[in-house]
């Protein structure tokens, strides 16, 4: 019997298969889950379309109490929430307390999120008011990185407003997605909360059903696109939040110390499997030298080892794919840059990499035009400021970007030149509940986080009024 069941209807299920999750910093299953067939999938999708109707018209505020028992129930449990996310997704203690605590406060956050009407317009001809309604049933697909925030942070808004939702993790990592269904069980009324796993093989079954409303998906923008296309028959709302590859630039006059150590932190972080992690640093001609040396030297202040080792700063990669993946990348490191941190997999059944900077290289290479998704951070020299930009802009992504000087006015006007949802100064990849978050180009749809993101799971409905 596998360690962890699904949640359907209200009903903790086995799966009619099941599915090893593997630990990516031994390479070995280390607990079993139910896994999902196509029937199981559709039970799920009527259950919350039956449940719908009576969550809705529940008053706000028992959504709310559920939505803070939901984060109670994570906060009583941190320690086991963490310690199991980094058996399964491979990333440091310390970094799964962070996501474990973010669950929590991105609960918190929505469940106190007022949605009652705006007032748009009120006069002695007219009143007219913008209403939120729900979609109906909600769908989250999610990947592997954060597998138990992203997760959390689309049911959240979703059930606030009214809405049911059918979770779908990323294969190899169910557990967090099974762990939160548990506590789901004693918290909402039947098909309120529906958590569903696959092998890559059902997601389909959710972007295309007549009965789902909406998807949030955040994931590949290869898989992106899959979804946008199954959900043109039936016109699905769709949230889209897709690859990266974040540049920075670092103006002449910026703190070298400061700027390695920041840079380092974000493109290491979670291994660099961050969707908005730093993943190419172009660094003006005068203060290259004195930057790729600062760079390799934080490069050595991260050992790489097991998540669950105290001391590891960069942890496995997630899965034996993504493993292969950034092999690759350290070839083309080789071919086309300079190696000065790092370079090597490590001698282990796990998927480890070495934190790794590369230098004297340029676009073109695989390494700089690619979303790498790994610790390896290429740093590329430039002599003119328009030609850098249009380097860092030159990409079917637009996730962050960031700008590094110590004249702020100059780099805030810069700013508006990034293509890219979000930019940065003097720091990358810092996100909040409360921060609309949104990618430009390919690399997303529509907005989460703030009160933009939450009003993307609502119906907007307009009610005018005549008082003639
Ligand atoms: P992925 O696209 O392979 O998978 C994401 C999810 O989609 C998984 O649950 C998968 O099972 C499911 N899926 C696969 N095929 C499907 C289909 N045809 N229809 C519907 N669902 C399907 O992504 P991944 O490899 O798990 O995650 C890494 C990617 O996610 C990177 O590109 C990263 O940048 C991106 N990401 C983006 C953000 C963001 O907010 N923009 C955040 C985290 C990760």
């Amino acid at each position: 019997m596998p360690k962890y069941r699904m949640l359907i209807d209200g009903k903790l299920v086995d799966g009619a298969q099941t599915l090893d999750v593997i630990n990516p910093a031994t390479g070995e299953a280390f607990t079993q889950v139910a896994r999902a067939d196509e029937a199981q999938v559709l039970e799920a999708i009527a259950a919350a379309k039956r449940a719908q109707p009576a969550w809705a018209a529940l008053p706000i505020d028992e959504r709310r109490a559920s939505l803070h028992r939901l984060a109670d129930a994570i906060r009583d449990d941190a320690d086991t929430f963490a310690r199991t996310l980094v058996q399964e997704q491979g990333k440091p203690l310390e970094q799964a307390q962070a996501e474990t605590a973010f669950a929590e406060i991105f609960l918190r956050y929505y469940a106190d999120q007022s949605l009652d009407p705006e007032l748009i317009q009120d006069d002695a001809d007219y009143r007219v008011e913008m209403h939120y309604r729900p979609l109906g049933v909600v769908a989250g697909i999610t990947p592997w990185n954060f597998p138990l925030l992203i997760g959390v942070f689309k049911l959240a808004p979703a059930l606030l407003l009214g809405n049911t939702y059918i979770w779908k993790p990323a294969p190899t990592t169910p557990v967090m997605a099974l762990m939160l269904a548990e506590r789901a069980a004693g918290i909402f009324p039947p098909g309120v909360v529906n958590v569903v796993v696959d092998q890559n093989d059902l997601g389909a079954v959710l972007s295309k059903h007549p009965d789902v409303a909406k998807v949030t998906f955040t994931g590949s923008t290869a898989t992106g696109r899959k979804v946008m296309e199954a959900g043109a028959s039936t016109l699905k709302r769709l949230t889209l939040e897709l690859g990266g590859n974040d540049a920075g630039i670092v103006l002449p006059d910026a703190d070298v110390r400061k700027t390695a150590e920041r840079a380092i932190g974000s493109a290491f972080s979670n291994s660099g499997q961050v969707c908005i992690a730093l993943k190419r640093l172009y660094v003006h001609s005068s203060i290259y030298d004195e930057m790729c040396e600062a760079l390799a030297e934080e490069a050595a202040k991260y050992p790489v080892g097991d998540g669950l080792q105290q001391g590891t700063r960069v942890g496995p990669l997630q899965n034996a794919a993504q493993f292969a993946k950034a092999k690759e990348y350290l070839a083309a490191a080789k071919q086309d840059g300079k190696i000065i941190a790092g370079g090597e997999a490590l001698p282990s059944d796990g998927y480890f990499i070495q934190p790794t900077v590369v230098r004297d290289i340029t676009n073109g290479s695989r390494l700089v035009d690619e979303e790498q998704f790994s610790p390896i951070l290429p740093v590329i020299s430039y002599d003119d400021i328009d030609q850098v930009i249009d380097a860092a802009n030159d990409s079917e992504y637009g996730l962050g970007g960031s700008i590094w000087s110590n004249d702020t006015d100059s780099a805030m006007k810069l700013a508006d030149r990034i293509a890219s949802g979000t930019v940065w100064i003097n720091h990358h990849t810092h996100f909040g509940p409360h921060i609309p978050f949104a990618g430009a180009k390919q690399s997303g749809v529509g907005v989460e986080f703030g009160r933009e993101g939450l009003t993307e799971f609502a119906q907007r409905s307009v009610v005018n009024l005549s008082k003639q």
